[in-house]
């Protein structure tokens, strides 16, 4: 410790610093200290910051009146001026008041430092200064009227009276590390030293001194980018700690609240690996470092959960946020009942809804005998907690809502039932202490309802920073006014670009620029800043023993420069850092096993081992995807028709094109219902055809809406009920271009066998010719081609299954390509009795006969064609059947559309290896 700072601590004065932080590093410096010099006990010092000082000087103060002010806390005072701000005349023109409102205190507090009267008559006033003129007249009333005082104004205050307090309460004052002193402040240690108190400031190292002293080493370097910044800091301290453990080292952001997350990831990574294995809530005690600045404490998982629990008050709740509380671990239950929650989670995701009603779910699972036995805890909180909300009064105090609060919460078992531990419990303390602070309110806000009161709550959890406590850390990382004062034997500066130091001006919007020139108020001018950054600078450069001013070069694609205060300093050249791979760290260092995954057991041997009762032959879901996925990819098969694996659902706004498919062959489904024969569609009239169509797709949106009640809004299923129409009319006038037909199959159910397998599946539709042959209708929204059924993996093996499986002679297979302005058949119609030479006799518009069509070359005849189709669909069913897994992509845009990419592994996989084969370019 600085010896004048030790001597003045021992002479009985009382340290006051600008920041907590320091005053912290103070104290910790002094045990050291003492513990050195072989003490067991000492005298604690006197070491506190400005405000804290400030705030027992006025306890000390208003004990010995018989009357004083009330005095507000920060929360109290933002509360008063967001409600003048809020009522006033000039409210209707803020976009934010709430955040104009915040400015505006700033401004307040701005003209108390620096003694500023509101507003001189010679100073023109802008519409915002007018404004802030006006809250300031309402404030300082309101103050009076209620007998209030505010921080901003306590100096002031205490500055009327010094002698009342000076002689009990600061009679030996030492300030420490200030860059510079507000005119209130100067006025007030001015006044405390007329009458009598002793005043002295200690700067730590003169900086003349310091650069003079050869010991002190000051350089600069640049880097490629902010990322490559951090993580060169992260090795550099590495390093140093590697070599000493009790090194002090000092890193010192400007941006320190953007970068927050990025520099905790890349210290995690190179300073603590190992808590990447960690899961105990205790990861924070293991970091050598300590963050000053904290995450919004909204921010925290725990108490996000908190809010999510005090939101279900609406009626609904968006699909997002429920999907969040159910895979909450801090809800009761939530050990217990977590994969069926989950399981809920996923099923509510394919419904689609972006929005569920709580009350309709809530007896849904009642109902339900599954959900009631595997979600019971669930069902009691929703239960529960409804009662506690239907009980809660209108209107109640800050403190009553607080009781209300908790009974909401405890009704859902927050914060969980496992042990909290380390972080958690720590945040779950921060909590409590900002729900005092919310009680504090109950001085100035008076009643309020439930929804003020809970976006009180929200507001306050937002604005309080929270860091996890460390303890005693070797590296400390703060922003640059944090370091005032503070002494390492290392220091690094990150971020010291052109555009960033000095600081652009940024005068506060309330107060007149001319009267914040004038009077020299922080950020006002270009000139300011830069005697600031100056002196900020030269103080930094003499904080330790080796110090490093870094500068990205780019950001964002941005071109950077050094900020031009660093020129004094010599450069250096920094080691570059190569990315962790833990993949490959994990790789080498273990002992490899080699496995083969690429074989799963058979379907029966599964079946055998599970115990399933043995059937002659397997079921297995998803009916004839599993051909299309098993071509695709074998793995893909086996994760999802046999492990059952598949992504969450992810409900967006509107109709997804599953959902617009689904609509159009319910609708032709209906219209084949109501008639059935080529020769009924011809005899329509206009009206009684459009009339058929309007019915059908009434009823199928109707449907629709009643199980999409948020989604299918009124106006937007009009909008879709109106489409429908307009497809139903442009294909049916298609369909009566063709030749006679009768539908004998609409969307009919199938149960087929091959090789040992069991599959169900549905036909679009089979139409029914004259000569009583067949012909095969799978409707498409999207383009269609048939080289997508002619491979040995095809891409869309359904119309060759359904062609293989369907009892009867099929002379026409055809895709119905149902798109806007592009409707058409596609497909394969059979040689009218085998003769290559004679026209298309199927009647369907514009497909070809196999001996005319592209693929009459591979095929000798129709059969020929079919027995293609059933040795390559019977091959993948064995394969299948076989438990072939290989993680093998036919294609190389065959991931693209896939979202087993994590399970499968394939980007692993590839990691090193040559590219995938491109299958289709071979
Ligand atoms: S991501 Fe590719 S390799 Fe993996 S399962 Fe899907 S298709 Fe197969």
């Amino acid at each position: 410790m600085n010896t004048e700072i030790r001597q003045s601590i021992g002479q009985g004065f009382t340290i006051v610093t600008p920041t907590r932080r320091l005053g912290r590093a103070l104290q910790q410096q002094y045990i050291s200290d003492q513990l050195s010099a072989q003490k067991q006990v000492w005298e604690t010092p006197d070491i506190l910051p400005w405000a804290g000082w400030m705030l027992r000087t006025w306890d000390d103060f208003a004990a010995q009146q018989k009357e004083v002010p009330i005095l507000l806390n920060t929360q109290q005072q933002q509360w008063v001026w967001q409600q003048i701000v809020a009522d006033s005349s000039f409210a209707e023109g803020l976009l934010q008041p709430a955040a104009a409102a915040s400015k505006a205190y700033d401004a307040w507090e701005l003209t108390r430092q620096w003694q500023l009267e509101i507003f001189p008559e010679d100073i023109w006033l802008n519409k915002d200064a007018f404004a802030f003129q006006s809250w300031v007249k309402t404030y300082q009333q309101r103050c009076e009227k209620n007998n209030w005082l505010d921080t901003a104004s306590l100096e002031g205050y205490l500055l009327q009276d010094v002698s009342q307090w000076a002689t009990q309460s600061a009679t030996k004052l030492c300030l420490v590390g200030f860059d510079e002193l507000t005119p209130i402040q100067q006025s007030l240690l001015q006044a405390l030293e007329q009458v009598g108190c002793e005043i002295k400031h200690c700067q730590g190292i003169n900086h003349q001194q310091a650069v003079s002293d050869q010991n002190i080493d000051v350089s600069c370097t640049t880097v490629a980018d902010t990322r490559h910044e951090i993580k060169a800091i992260a090795h550099w301290a590495r390093d140093l700690l590697t070599a000493d453990a009790n090194t002090s080292i000092g890193i010192v952001i400007p941006e320190l609240d953007t970068l927050h997350s990025d520099i905790e990831n890349i210290f995690d990574d190179v300073l603590t690996p190992s808590n990447l294995f960690t899961n105990d809530g205790q990861a924070h005690n293991n970091r050598p470092y300590n963050l000053s600045l904290g995450q919004p404490l909204a921010d925290y998982p725990v108490i996000d959960a908190a809010f999510a629990i005090l939101g279900l008050e609406s009626k609904t709740i968006p699909l997002e946020d429920l999907g969040a509380l159910l895979r909450s671990p801090f809800l009761g239950g939530a050990e217990t009942e977590m994969i069926a929650r989950a399981q809920l989670d996923a099923e509510l995701r394919e419904q689609g809804e972006p929005e569920i009603f709580l009350t309709i779910l809530q007896q849904r699972l009642e109902k339900d005998e599954f959900w009631s036995e595997h979600c019971a805890q669930l069902i009691k909180s929703l239960i529960k907690w409804r009662e506690v909300f239907q009980s809660l009064h209108n209107q109640q105090s800050c403190t009553e809502w607080i009781e209300s609060f908790i009974a909401l919460l405890n009704a859902f078992g927050w914060p969980g039932e496992r042990q909290c531990q380390g972080d958690e419990f720590q945040t779950i303390e921060a909590w409590r202490k900002m729900l005092d602070q919310f009680a504090s309110l109950d001085l100035v806000a008076g009643n309020l309802n439930y929804r003020s009161a809970l976006s009180q709550l929200q507001r306050l959890a937002r604005e309080h920073t929270y860091q996890v406590e460390t303890g005693e850390v070797p590296v400390q990382v703060m922003g640059l006014l944090e370091a005032a004062g503070m002494q390492f034997d290392q220091l690094w500066v990150m971020g010291l670009h052109e555009e960033i130091w000095p600081l652009p001006a940024r005068a506060n919007p309330f107060l007149p620029i001319k009267l914040q020139r004038q009077e020299k108020l922080p950020h006002a001018s270009a000139e300011r800043e830069l005697e600031y950054a100056r002196r900020i600078t030269d103080r930094l450069a003499a904080s330790a023993k080796t110090v490093i001013f870094s500068t990205p070069l780019s950001e964002a694609g941005r071109e950077l420069r050094p900020s031009p205060l660093l020129k004094q300093y010599a450069r250096k050249k920094i080691e570059n850092h190569s990315e962790i791979n833990y993949a490959a760290s994990i790789f080498v260092s273990s002992n490899i096993e080699e496995l083969n995954d690429e074989q799963a057991p058979t379907v029966e041997d599964a079946e055998t081992q599970t115990q399933t009762p043995k059937a002659e032959d397997a079921h297995v879901s998803g009916g004839t995807s599993l051909f299309k996925d098993q071509a695709a990819c074998p793995f893909r098969a086996f994760a999802k028709h046999r492990l059952g694996a598949k992504s969450l659902a992810e409900p967006d706004i509107g109709l997804s094109p599953m959902d617009r498919g689904q609509l159009m062959h319910e609708c032709l489904q209906c219209f084949w219902g109501k008639i059935s024969t080529h020769q009924e569609l011809i005899d329509l009239t206009e009206g009684a055809l459009a009339l058929d169509i309007n019915q059908c797709a009434a009823k199928v949106i109707k449907r629709f809406q009643s199980q999409h009640p948020f989604t299918a809004t009124a106006r937007f299923m009009l909008i879709e009920q109106n489409r429908l129409q307009i497809m139903m009319h442009e294909w049916l006038s298609l369909e009566r271009q063709r030749q006679p037909f009768e539908v004998i199959e609409r969307e009919q159910e199938h149960i087929f066998k091959i090789e040992g397998l069991r599959i169900q599946t549905r036909l679009d539709r089979v139409d029914k010719l004259p000569d009583g042959s067949l012909v095969i209708i799978d409707y498409k929204t999207g383009k269609v081609k048939i080289a997508s059924w002619m491979d040995e993996r095809p891409d869309e093996p359904q119309l060759p299954l359904y062609a293989i499986i369907e009892e009867g002679h099929i002379s026409a297979v055809v895709f119905g390509q149902i798109r806007r302005g592009e409707m058409k058949f596609v497909g394969l119609v059979e040689d009218p009795g085998g003769d290559k030479d004679k026209e298309n006799k199927s009647g369907i518009p514009e497909v070809k006969t196999l001996s005319k069509s592209r693929i009459s070359k591979d095929f000798e005849s129709w059969q020929g064609l079919f027995d293609f189709w059933d040795q390559n669909l019977t091959k993948l069913a064995k394969n299948f059947r076989d438990g072939d897994a290989r993680v093998d992509p036919y294609k190389s845009n065959t991931c693209d559309y896939c979202d087993l990419g994590s399970f499968c592994r394939i980007n692993e996989l590839a990691q090193g290896s040559e590219n995938l084969t491109d299958n289709e370019n071979e």
